[in-house]
């Protein structure tokens, strides 16, 4: 493997995966192998041990029935059933004087403590484990007191229980190193396998970014971590192509809107060059040229108004003033919009209401409601403004029995520039609602809309007291 190729793999999460999860398991396995092996070693000595004790309990015995002469027979006697190599018996008197002995030879030297032998004289018997250095193997060796002033010495190799305990640790190695490597690969394999479906919700990134924006990542038969991952990739694609759809439109409204008064303005300008114009002609375009302009600012500014208090910067200003006031001058205002087009104007508000708030925005909400009230309503008829508390909250409704709604349009009304097919031939930029939607929304409140086809509308605003 290459080292550039190493670098990747070993970032990568599935390698880290793997190497977790054969780290863990060695560790584990080694626990559990040292706690059996402890277990099984201390066992085995333990019967060794027992061993010792039952042949000094039996020396003892000999002892006192057969004296000192029977023990070395029996010494003897028992070195030669077993094998020189593998038993040993010396006999000491208490000062520590060698009294008898059994072939040393396969023993090499074998330090005799005084210690061992004052506190088996005492009556306690030593068990030691001593190292045979002729053999490289270790014996079991216990000092014990078979009669008075007289201390055995009998020692047994531990050949067959370190042969046995070497089997088991080489059986253990062998059995580790396999299931290391073989937890290895699973892990690797059971990462790699988890982690392939997080690469297909990165491949169709990948695809998306190079201009395939219709792709989506198949969630269909994935884990659940992985399919909510895929889903709510999905979810974000969705939404950033519902945002770059309404940006175009946007865009394209916007070069529409501008478009048509700048061709106006055009047109004016050229004609006035073509013709003979009089100064008066001049005036008159100039007068024009004016018009376009200000609807040209107006579109500017609402459009930067909404994107201030849409994003959160406009400032909002409290203070506290009568809503009643507030209304009645709006309907002042629109009075003659109203009467010219033979619409009935009428205020509903009882009492005097406070409100702490912006005055100036909610002025501007109510008269794009107003307007759009008027304008999209018939002569005959009727335009209700009524303000109320309700709760905690200040109401305001904007009633008319006017054309009305249909269904499709009124997910987009608050729109920015959206006009449906019934009010092209009303003048309007189609920003108005987006301004009171975005004005009540920066003031905390809302804004919402129930509309009947043929029957009217009613926009209600509803802001925090
Ligand atoms: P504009 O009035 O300039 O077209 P608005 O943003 O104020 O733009 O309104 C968007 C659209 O919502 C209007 O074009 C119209 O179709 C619809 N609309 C708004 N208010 C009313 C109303 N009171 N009655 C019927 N339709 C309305």
């Amino acid at each position: 493997m290459s080292l550039k190729k190493w670098t990747e793999t070993k970032d990568t999460l599935s390698f880290r995966l793997a190497v977790l999860y054969a780290g863990i398991f060695a560790l584990t396995s080694l626990l559990a192998f040292s706690i059996f092996y402890y277990r099984i070693h201390s066992l085995t000595m333990g019967q060794v041990d027992e061993e010792l004790l039952e042949e000094v309990g039996e020396f003892s015995q000999v002892h006192i029935g057969e004296g000192i002469k029977g023990v070395r027979e029996e010494m003897a006697q028992e070195v030669q059933e077993e094998a020189p190599d593998q038993i040993f018996f010396r006999l000491f008197s208490e000062d520590g004087k060698l009294l008898a002995s059994t072939d040393m030879t396969p023993w090499g030297e074998l330090p005799v403590s005084s210690a061992d032998i004052m506190s088996a004289s005492m009556g306690d018997p030593v068990i030691k484990t001593v190292k045979i250095l002729s053999r490289g193997h270790h014996a079991r060796v216990i000092h014990a007191a078979i009669g008075p002033e007289l201390i055995l010495q009998f020692g047994m190799v531990l050949e067959d229980v370190e042969d046995y305990l070497a089997a088991f640790r080489n059986l253990f190695i062998i059995l580790f190193v396999a299931v290391f490597v073989l937890s290895i690969l699973i892990g690797g394999f059971m990462g790699r396998k988890a982690l392939s479906d997080v690469g297909k919700v990165t491949n169709t990134a990948r695809e998306i970014s190079k201009g395939a924006h219709d792709r989506r990542v198949d969630v269909s038969r994935q884990y659940r971590e992985i399919r909510e991952l895929g889903e709510t990739f999905n979810s974000m694609l969705d939404e950033i192509q519902v945002l770059i759809r309404g940006m175009k439109e946007l865009n394209d409204n916007v070069a529409h809107d501008l478009r048509s008064p700048l061709t106006r303005i055009r047109g004016a300008a050229e004609r006035a060059i073509m013709k003979d114009t009089s100064s008066q002609d001049f005036r008159e375009m100039a007068a024009g040229i004016i018009e376009e302009s200000d609807g040209l600012i107006e579109i500017i500014n609402t459009m930067l108004d909404i994107t201030e208090s849409e994003v959160g910067v406009m400032e909002i200003s409290r203070t506290e003033f009568d809503v009643t006031r507030l209304a009645a001058d709006a309907c002042e205002i629109y009075r003659p919009l109203a009467d010219e087009k033979g619409v009935t104007l009428r205020m509903e508000i009882q009492g005097s209401l406070m409100f702490t708030g912006d005055r100036k925005k909610l002025q501007r909400v109510l008269a794009n409601l107003l307007e759009n009230a008027i304008k999209y309503s018939d002569p005959g008829g009727e335009v209700t403004l009524s303000a109320s508390l309700d709760g905690g909250m200040f109401r305001f409704d904007v009633r008319d029995n006017g054309i009305g709604i249909p269904e499709g349009d009124r997910p987009h009304i608050f729109d920015r520039f959206y006009r449906s097919e019934e009010s092209r031939f009303e003048a309007g930029a189609g920003l108005g609602l987006s301004l009171a939607k975005a004005f009540t929304e920066a003031m905390g409140g809302a804004i919402t809309v129930v509309s009947t086809p043929g029957s009217g509308s009613v926009f209600t605003v509803v802001l925090p007291r």
